[in-house]
């Protein structure tokens, strides 16, 4: 990289026009909903009725799909993807790497005669058997059993995906090995939502619903991500191969002013903004609030809650249609946990409820939560599984990526706890000592001004430093990283929450068998389980230095790594729990730990060698073109008599020994490849590279300070951040 590739960016940036966005009339995102869905109106109109019954059950109520069916339903899916204008199919399916993968096939089959046609059987629909044996399966697949199959996922709509070169017809599928073991995301997420549904609905005839319908969960995830200008992007070797900046100085103005929160929104970046709105609108994804981030280019979407194994789906494919849209508007969509140190970073909220379409959500408290009994079943269900499980939460969100931001005082620390609200806390507080006889009404917010509406003030107030909060008719888990699919978290608060289910549906239905008032039965449970597991519970700032030790006295756990939280995975209760509710077997397990390690020490390893190129080809060479420049300058000046200054040349010639000096510590850990064992490996990651990592940067940044500005290649903090 030249040293001029930071000025030619800057020039670039400026000339840059980006492409104008108008909808027409027929465009509207509200007219193209759902446009290139092969959703239950399409099926509705092109199956056969007793075709469409029988995948419209298996889609609402859970049962098994018929496999006659598949025939019918691929060919009429064929046909509308036809009419619109796909020439391919693609398994679509979510590997351990936490990208999205595809198999893309063409449709049409030569028939000997010169000619093709278009071929889609049941069979073709239902199993694919992608060559993609190079995906991560920590040991779930030897060699010679190297193949992984595809297979069709009826609960979420097959769609068409738009490309100028053509379109593809894509058909959602799960991954597993030929023995049937996961190797991907979707598969746990679609059996622990088959265990949770089952013990919710044993609760829910405990009171009174008979028959209930079948009970899901309902995630809606909040994205949070950068833009930055392209030609930076493509200037910055280390966002574009790790992702996140590996240099750079802290900008003169940070996001200290608090000026880009929920400001306005720069046109070109709302030219993006429609724009994927409305690509996400044609594939059904219900893509609803858009605001500003605390960072300065940083920003944020929150489709609407769906179903979580659809809304799983849905944010993959969010997440890559902003990338090429982003693209398209000259700019690069970064969803890293934290693209640039000493600016906030980015997290993907997950919120999430249970339910179903007779009851709604599980969680909603109603004006009096005192006498809302299921409503505080459920909610001891949470507290109960928050609190046995904190550390397969933590390991749920655990990467590489996601511990720059975990416990930086702009996301939850590390420490799992609930956070309930003043009414929701002062209910379980009374149910400590027995029965709960009142609830903090919603108060009324006087503003003072008469022409103003009084507004209400929500009992369930805000509490941004909680990991796991309770949002007045949901709950939301911070900690997810912005990188990361959902299915993961969401896998493992549906398996938790299966095991309060069960545990409490037990309890309950035992005491009716004896012949206890139901009544009696649920209040003794309940003071049972808060006394038990109270101690979760903390409604006080997450950020402040007494909660660490506070959190010590309590019990609760301070995973602060990844390599601290992912043997979480494989402790004797958390294999149990998993084979129990037949979500994972302990191979799976063992395989998923593997894979956690292994992805942690890539990562790593990318960074660390990038921070080595980097700082020795591009960082190295300008500092000490700036030192020979100024020594010239002294010998030219001494030469000349005239009086100087020399300590110039110390200010740059010091953090230059030092990024010497860090850049062989770099290389030596580096080439320290001694650890054969994951765990050594990862470990190794951990202790060695990232400090030696950390000591070349601080070096780097300080000389960004000193060199001359023409002569430093790449594009600073100020730039990236700022010029949108
Ligand atoms: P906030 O920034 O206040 O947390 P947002 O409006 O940004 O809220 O996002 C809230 C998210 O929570 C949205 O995705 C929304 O669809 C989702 N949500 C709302 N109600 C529920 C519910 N009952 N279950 C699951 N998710 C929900
Ligand atoms: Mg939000």
């Amino acid at each position: 990289m030249s040293n001029k590739a930071r000025q030619q960016a800057i020039r670039d940036v400026e000339a840059y026009v980006p492409p104008a966005v108008s909808f027409i009339d027929s465009e509207a995102p509200g007219e193209v909903f759902g446009e290139n869905v092969f959703n239950q109106v399409v099926m509705q109109k092109r199956l056969p009725k007793s075709v469409y019954k029988s995948v419209t059950a298996t889609i609402e109520h859970g049962a098994m799909l018929d496999p006659a069916v598949a025939d019918a339903v691929a060919s009429a899916m064929k046909d509308w993807a036809l009419e619109k204008g796909a020439t391919h199919y693609a398994h679509v399916f979510y590997p351990l790497t936490g990208l999205t993968a595809e198999k893309h096939d063409s449709f049409f089959e030569p028939i000997g005669d010169g000619t093709a046609l278009a071929e889609f059987a049941g069979k073709t629909l239902t199993q694919g058997e992608p060559d993609a044996s190079s995906f991560p399966n920590g040991g779930l697949r030897n060699t010679f059993e190297a193949r992984g199959y595809t297979g069709w996922d009826v609960t979420s709509p097959a769609y068409v995906l738009e490309n100028p070169n053509g379109n593809t017809l894509c058909i959602p599928t799960v991954f597993v090995s030929m023995t049937g073991e996961a190797l991907d995301h979707k598969t746990p997420l679609l059996r622990s939502q088959q265990a949770m549904g089952t013990h919710a609905e044993r609760i829910l005839t405990l009171f009174g619903h008979t028959d209930p319908e079948h009970v899901v969960s309902y995630c809606g995830p909040e994205q949070e991500y950068f833009l930055v200008d392209r030609h930076f992007f493509l200037a910055r070797p280390d966002l574009l191969n790790a992702g996140r900046t590996l240099f750079g100085a802290k900008p003169p103005k940070g996001q200290e002013f608090d000026d880009h929160y929920f400001g306005a929104i720069p046109e070109r970046v709302l030219g993006f903004m429609m724009d994927t709105e409305r690509e996400l609108f044609k594939l059904g994804i219900p893509a609803k609030t858009r605001h500003n981030e605390v960072a300065p280019g940083q920003f944020e979407i929150a489709p609407m809650f769906e179903k979580a194994n659809l809304a799983a789906d849905h944010q993959q494919l969010l997440m890559t249609t902003f990338k090429t849209i982003a693209k398209k508007h000259g700019m690069e969509c970064l969803f890293h946990e934290k693209p640039f140190q000493g600016v906030n970073g980015s997290g993907k909220h997950v919120n999430f409820s249970l339910g179903n379409s007779q009851v709604g959500s599980v969680f909603v408290p109603g004006d009096t939560p005192h006498e809302n009994a299921q409503f505080l079943v459920f909610c001891a269900g949470v507290i109960r599984a928050v609190h046995t499980y904190a550390g397969l939460l933590r390991a749920s969100v655990a990467s590489a990526t996601n511990d720059h931001r975990l416990g930086a005082n702009e996301a939850p620390p590390a420490i799992i706890s609930i956070f309930l609200g003043d009414q929701l806390a002062d209910v379980f507080e009374q149910i400590a000592k027995g029965p709960a006889t009142s609830s903090k009404g919603k108060g009324k917010m006087v503003i003072g001004v008469d022409t103003l509406p009084v507004l209400p003030t929500d009992p369930g107030d805000r509490n941004r430093t909680s990991p796991f909060a309770f949002t007045g008719n949901r709950f939301e888990f911070r900690a997810p990283g912005s990188m990361q699919s959902v299915a993961g978290p969401m896998t493992t608060i549906n398996t938790i929450m299966a095991d309060s289910l069960d545990y409490m549906a037990t309890y309950l239905e035992a005491a009716v068998a004896e012949g206890t008032d139901f009544d009696q039965a649920v209040q003794t449970l309940l003071t049972e389980i808060i006394n038990e597991h109270g101690s979760v519970v903390f409604n006080g700032d997450g950020y402040a230095d007494a909660w660490p030790i506070e959190a010590e006295k309590r019990g609760l756990a301070n995973l602060k790594t990844t390599l601290d939280a992912l043997p979480e995975l494989i402790t004797e209760p958390a294999m149990e729990l998993f084979e129990k509710y037949k979500v994972f077997n302990h191979r799976e397990m063992h395989s998923r730990y593997e894979i956690g390690l292994e992805q942690y020490t890539l990562t790593i390893g990318v960074e660390a060698r990038l921070t080595l190129e980097l700082g020795t080809t591009v960082v190295l060479p300008a500092a000490v073109r700036h030192q020979t420049e100024l020594a010239l300058n002294i010998g030219a000046l001494k030469a000349a008599g005239v009086e100087t200054d020399t300590s110039t040349l110390d200010v740059v010639s010091a953090p230059l020994a030092e990024l010497r000096a860090a850049l062989v510590v770099l290389k030596d850990a580096l080439d320290d490849d001694g650890h054969h064992e994951a765990l050594a490996e990862a470990e190794h990651a951990r202790n060695a590279l990232l400090p030696a990592m950390s000591a070349v940067r601080a070096a780097a940044d300080t000389l960004e300070e000193i060199v001359a500005d023409d002569l430093w290649a790449l594009p600073t903090y100020q730039e990236m951040l700022f010029i949108l």
